[in-house]
């Protein structure tokens, strides 16, 4: 069979453990054999950070920005315990927070739907993707603990000198206080990186916050979130039959619970922190079938896996053993980036194989050949309890009957 062609490259970014180990499989197994795979690869893998003072990291956000679409494997951020067993020279930072800096770009968490996992809500019949604002608000605030009664104030100082000064209720006993703050900029780019996501992916938009109770705070985020709207995506919304609703945050949960999914729903960053773990479990009872997301305002574009590097299974096959890890969101991934490739490229065949490879993963799944964590989220009968590897030559003979049949 002739493979397709692409024009041009993926940045392909490589990181640990079984991750890793998926990661190459998927690529050598499911990929390639379709596919004149054209990548600029970077390795990310721990030791190759440490090695370079964590350089390759910049140099692969550098690399998204230059051809648009990138391809992450999960890499450790390492803490104390990593640092010895790497023997690191420090604790590098996570390097999702790097590109996430680099790109200026917002996590779109999506779960991937297959009728044998039966969401926790029955109403669910699409997916609710969370784009969580990931700057500021109480992840960078500041807060005093205070032992007696007294009083507080918060005090802005321009850096032309003026002043701004707020008094807080006076305080009547022991207790506690924050302050934190928020950037026009950072909350700007945030709307256009989920008005363009939800153009590209033919989703309405939903923002949600609390601007009646937080009348300077949120109502800014509402204001930000309805000019960018009216000023550069209305007319594009409207073009492609799709809607963009604000809701006060405690309507937004009630309805979305209500609703049959199918938006994304912009979160501040709080709720973003709780509300993303709380749909990946209702929706899929496992972190191996959700996928996420990076763009950026500008369109830059990066897909990933939404768990880690699964290091549990990584010990286990470092002692030979075959381990059940599920590699789905890893295909995902890759054909994200595949299909976002065809997109920019216009390059037909590259899509339809994109939406080939995800059909082929799904349909392995619905016959009931799973891994151990969707056997144990899953309802229908399980036909067969397989290991990655398994699983995988499974999808192939999906792809193969999909792509033969085309
Ligand atoms: P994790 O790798 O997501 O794994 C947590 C647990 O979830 C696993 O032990 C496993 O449960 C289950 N799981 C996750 N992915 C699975 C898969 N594909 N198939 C089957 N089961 C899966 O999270 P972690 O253990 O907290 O973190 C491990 C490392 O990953 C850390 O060093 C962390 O820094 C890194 N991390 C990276 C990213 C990223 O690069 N985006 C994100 C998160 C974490 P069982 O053990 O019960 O089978
Ligand atoms: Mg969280």
């Amino acid at each position: 069979m002739k493979k397709i062609t692409m024009l041009k490259p993926i940045v392909e970014i490589d990181g640990d453990e079984m991750a890793r180990v998926m990661w190459r499989w998927v690529k050598e197994r499911l990929i390639e054999p379709y596919v004149e795979l054209k990548v600029e690869y970077y390795d990310l893998g721990l030791k190759v950070r440490d090695e370079t003072n964590d350089e390759v990291t910049f140099k692969a956000a550098e690399a998204i920005k230059r051809w648009g679409v990138g391809a992450k494997c999960a890499t450790i951020t390492p803490n104390k315990e990593r640092v010895k067993e790497y023997n690191l020279k420090k604790e590098w930072r996570s390097p999702n927070a790097t590109i996430r800096e680099v790109l200026d770009g917002t996590i779109f968490r999506a779960p991937i739907l297959v009728k044998n996992i039966v969401p926790a809500v029955r109403f669910w019949k699409k997916p609710i993707v969370v784009a969580r604002h990931a700057f500021g608000d109480i992840y960078s605030g500041v807060g005093i603990r205070f032992d007696e009664p007294g009083e507080a104030e918060v005090v802005y100082r321009s850096a032309s000198g003026r002043e701004v000064k707020v008094k807080l209720p006076r305080l009547a006993g022991s207790g506690v206080l924050q302050a934190y703050y928020n950037l026009d900029k950072s909350i700007e780019s945030f709307a256009r990186s989920v008005f363009r996501y939800a153009l590209v992916n033919g989703l309405d938009a939903w923002f949600a916050a609390k601007e009646t109770i937080s009348k300077i705070y949120d109502a800014r985020f509402k204001e930000v979130f309805h000019e960018v709207y009216e000023n550069d995506f209305k007319d594009e919304f409207e073009k492609k039959g799709l809607r963009y609703e604000y809701y006060l945050i405690d309507d937004a949960y009630s309805r979305a619970v209500r609703s049959e999914g199918g938006f994304v729903w912009a979160t501040k960053n709080y709720d973003g922190d709780v509300l993303s773990d709380m749909l990946a479990s209702a929706f899929s009872g496992s972190l191996a079938m959700m996928t996420s997301e990076l763009m950026s305002p500008e369109g830059y574009y990066m897909s990933e896996a939404a768990h880690g590097t699964v290091q549990r299974h990584y010990y286990k096959h470092l002692k030979g053993e075959k381990t059940s890890s599920n590699p789905t969101a890893i295909i995902y991934a890759w054909s994200k980036a595949l299909r976002r490739r065809s997109e920019i490229d216009g390059l037909e065949e590259l899509a339809r194989f994109a939406s080939a490879l995800e059909e082929a993963t799904k349909l392995t799944i619905e016959d009931g050949i799973v891994t151990q964590d969707v056997a144990r989220a899953s309802e229908g009968p399980v036909k067969a309890i397989v290991t990655t590897e398994e699983f995988i030559e499974a999808v192939r003979r999906n792809v193969d009957m999909l792509t033969s049949q085309r």
